[in-house]
C-alpha cells in the first residue's frame, strides 16, 4: 500500500483546513480553533472547532496535529474536546527551588506576557499539591493589548479558573486588578520592587508555593534570591523535561497495557523524592514505591495520590502506613501475621480493608517467600478478608549477559510460585519482576507492570539505550578563589598536592561532606571549568577541593564548575569512585540545593 499524507494549513486545499485561532468564546483560559475537515478516507467535509487549554502559537499548532490525527483515527470530536483539556504545556523555561519555611518557589523572571503567565499558572497547579498559591507579579508591559484589558483578562483567570490564593502586586498599573478580584483571594500590592524587598521578611511566606512572575525590568530575580534558601552555592541542577523523556523512553519498549512502578526510595535516588514523584503523578504512573514508611508518609502529606508500594514496612509505623494508604511489601509469614494481627485490633481500621503485595524470593535472597514458604502461606490467606495487589519477585543480574541463565531461572521458579498462589486462592494479582536493566533486556518478561528506577534518572541500562536515554542531574559548584603557586609549594592537607612549576589553581565549592569522595583526589578526577577538563589536586577536603587550572587562563571566581552531567558524567565519576552510578547519586548531601528545571 502506498503511503498517503494528510496535512493541515490555513488554505482550502488540505485535509484540516484552519479558519480562526481565536480566544475561548466562554472566557475560560485558552483558545478556541475552527475548522473544515474533509476525511481523507472518503471525502466527507465538516465544520469543526476545539477548545485548547493553550494560548501559544506553538501549543496551538502542535494541538491542531493531535487534532487531525485523532480525527483520522475516527475518534468523535466530543471525545477530542474532552481529552484536549487534559493536555499540559512543556514548552517553557523556569526554575523549580525550595525556599525559605517550606515554600517552593517558582522562578518564572525571564519574560512577562500574558500568554505565559497562563502557562506558568498552569504549571503551579500541577506543582501545588496540598500548598497554598501565591503570584507575585508586576505591572505587564505589553503594548498591544491595552492596559485594563489585560488585567481584566487575568482577574478573570484568577477567580475562575486558577486556585491563586493571592496575588502580590508590583508596580503602578497592576493595582487596576484590585477591584476586579473575588473577595477570598487575599492581595497586597508594592509601588516598585524595592518597596516588596524591604517588606519582606521571613513570615511573609509559610508552606506555599510561590510563582514569581515580572516583566524584566522588575529585576525579580533580587525577590528570588531573597526567598531561595540560601544554603549553598553548590547546586544539583535536574532537568524534568529529561525525567518525562526517559521515562517515555521505557513506556516504548512496553505494552500499551502494562503498567508502571516508578522508584522514588531514598529521595528519588538523590533527585528529590517529592517533586519526582509530583511529576510522575502529572504523568499518570500506576505506581510509586518507597523503600520505608516514612518516605510514603512525606509523599502523601504533599498531596500525592497515586497507589504508593512500601517496600520494607517496619512494625513502628503500621499505624502511619494505614492511615496514608501505603501499601506494604509483605515477605514473610510472620511479618504478614504481625500486620494482620495490627489490623484486627486497631478500632480506626475498621472500615478499611488489608491490602498488600507478596515478595517472592526467586534468587536474589534478599527478602522474600521462598517456595517451601507457599504451603503456610497459602493455609494462612484462605478465608481472610486480605487484598493481594501484586505478587512479585526481584532478579539479581538483569544487567548482565553473564547471568541471563539465572535470570531465567528465576523467571520460571516466579511463574511457578506465582501460579500456585493463584489457583490455590483463586486470584490474579499484578504480576511485576522487572528493573530498569530488565525492562530494556527482558520485555519479554514484562507481565502486567513493570519497576522504572535507575534508568528514569538517566543512566544507561543497557548499550542500546545509552544513546536514548537523557542526562536528567548535573552537579555544579563554582570557584571560590584563584591562587599562584610558585614551583615547590603544596597544596591542602598533608600538603598532598605538590607543584614543580609555576601553577594556577582554583579552590572549588565542593567537599566529601556534599559527595565529591576522597577517592577523586590527586588528579584521579578532573571536572569541567569553561569547557575544559581540570585536574583535581591534594586531597579532597570536607567542603571544598582544589583543582589545576593552569590551562584555562581565563577561568574567573565564581565561574561554574561542573562535577558531572554530559560531560564528566556519572559512569566517569562513580568508577573513580570505585562503584557504581546508584551510590553516587543517592550520597549527593542534602545541603546539594536540589533546583528543578522546566523547559
Ligand atoms: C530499587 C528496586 C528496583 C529498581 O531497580 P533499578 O535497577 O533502579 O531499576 C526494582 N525493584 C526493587 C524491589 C527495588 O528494590
Amino acid at each position: 500500500m502506498r503511503a498517503q499524507g494528510i496535512t493541515w494549513s490555513f488554505t482550502e486545499d488540505s485535509h484540516l483546513f484552519i479558519q480562526k485561532i481565536k480566544e475561548r468564546k466562554d472566557g475560560k483560559y485558552g483558545a478556541n480553533i475552527s475548522a473544515i475537515y474533509t476525511s481523507s478516507k472518503n471525502g466527507n467535509k465538516s465544520e469543526i472547532e476545539i477548545n485548547i487549554p493553550f494560548v501559544d502559537e506553538v501549543s496551538c499548532y502542535n494541538s491542531i496535529i493531535c487534532w487531525l490525527t485523532l480525527l483520522e483515527l475516527n475518534i468523535p470530536n466530543e471525545e477530542i474536546n474532552r481529552r484536549m483539556q487534559m493536555l499540559e504545556i512543556v514548552a517553557m523555561r523556569l526554575e523549580l527551588k525550595k525556599g525559605i519555611q517550606q515554600t517552593t518557589i517558582i522562578n518564572d523572571t525571564y519574560n512577562l506576557d500574558i500568554t505565559s503567565l497562563g502557562s506558568s499558572l498552569r504549571f503551579m497547579e500541577s506543582q501545588a499539591g496540598n500548598k497554598n498559591q501565591t503570584l507575585i507579579l508586576s505591572d505587564i508591559l505589553q503594548h498591544d493589548v491595552s492596559g485594563n484589558k489585560i488585567y481584566k483578562k487575568i482577574a478573570q483567570w484568577l477567580n475562575d479558573d486558577f486556585n491563586v490564593h493571592r496575588i502580590i502586586g508590583v508596580g503602578k498599573d497592576i493595582i487596576k486588578i484590585d477591584s476586579l478580584l473575588k473577595g477570598s483571594i487575599k492581595r497586597s500590592f508594592y509601588k516598585d520592587t524595592e518597596s516588596l524587598l524591604e517588606d519582606l521578611n521571613h513570615n511573609l511566606f509559610k508552606d506555599e508555593i510561590i510563582l514569581v512572575k515580572g516583566a524584566r525590568s522588575f529585576r525579580f530575580e533580587r525577590v528570588v534570591s531573597r526567598l531561595e534558601q540560601q544554603a549553598h552555592n553548590t547546586v544539583l541542577e535536574i532537568n524534568l523535561n529529561a525525567l518525562i523523556h526517559n521515562l517515555n523512553t521505557f513506556k516504548r519498549l512496553l505494552n500499551p497495557e502494562t503498567k508502571t512502578m516508578v522508584m522514588v526510595k531514598a529521595s528519588a535516588y538523590g533527585a528529590g523524592a517529592i517533586q519526582v514523584a509530583q511529576l510522575m503523578e502529572s504523568q499518570s504512573v500506576d505506581y510509586l514505591t518507597v523503600a520505608y514508611i516514612d518516605e510514603g508518609v512525606a509523599l502523601r502529606l504533599e498531596g500525592i495520590k497515586t497507589p504508593i508500594l512500601v517496600l520494607n514496612p517496619e512494625a513502628a509505623g503500621f499505624d502511619a502506613m494505614v492511615r496514608h494508604d501505603l501499601e506494604p511489601e509483605i515477605y514473610s509469614l510472620t511479618q504478614l501475621k504481625k500486620y494482620y494481627q495490627f489490623f484486627q485490633e486497631n478500632k480506626n481500621n475498621k472500615n478499611k480493608k488489608i491490602s498488600i503485595h507478596l515478595m517472592l524470593d526467586t534468587g536474589m535472597r534478599r527478602l522474600g517467600f521462598e517456595e517451601k514458604d507457599l504451603a503456610a502461606l497459602i493455609l494462612f490467606l484462605q478465608g481472610k478478608a486480605i487484598i493481594i495487589q501484586s505478587i512479585f519477585s526481584h532478579l539479581a543480574g538483569s544487567d548482565a549477559a553473564e547471568h541471563d541463565d539465572f535470570t531465567k531461572q528465576q523467571i520460571i521458579r516466579y511463574t511457578r510460585m506465582y501460579e500456585r498462589i493463584s489457583k490455590a486462592l483463586h486470584i490474579q494479582p499484578i504480576r511485576h519482576i522487572l528493573n530498569s536493566a530488565g525492562i530494556a533486556r527482558f520485555p519479554e518478561y514484562q507481565f502486567d507492570m513493570v519497576r522504572l528506577g535507575i534508568g528514569l534518572y538517566g543512566v544507561a541500562v543497557s548499550s542500546e539505550l545509552k544513546e536514548k536515554l537523557h542526562i536528567i542531574s548535573t552537579l555544579k559548584a563554582s570557584i571560590s578563589q584563584i591562587k599562584e603557586l610558585k614551583a615547590g609549594e603544596s597544596v591542602g592537607y598533608n600538603r598532598g598536592g605538590k607543584v614543580f612549576k609555576k601553577t594556577r589553581i582554583a579552590t572549588v565549592s565542593i567537599g566529601y561532606a556534599d559527595g565529591l569522595a576522597r577517592a577523586t583526589g590527586y588528579g584521579k578526577y578532573s571536572v569541567m571549568v569553561r569547557g575544559q577538563r581540570a585536574k583535581t589536586i591534594g586531597v579532597i577536603c570536607m567542603d571544598m577541593c582544589m583543582i589545576d587550572i593552569n590551562h584555562i587562563p581565563d577561568a574567573r571566581v565564581g565561574d561554574e564548575v561542573i562535577i558531572y552531567g554530559e560531560n564528566p558524567t556519572i559512569k566517569e565519576l562513580s568508577s573513580c569512585m570505585n562503584t557504581i552510578p546508584y551510590e553516587v547519586l543517592t550520597s549527593i548531601s542534602d545541603r546539594v540545593k536540589r533546583v528543578y528545571v522546566l523547559e
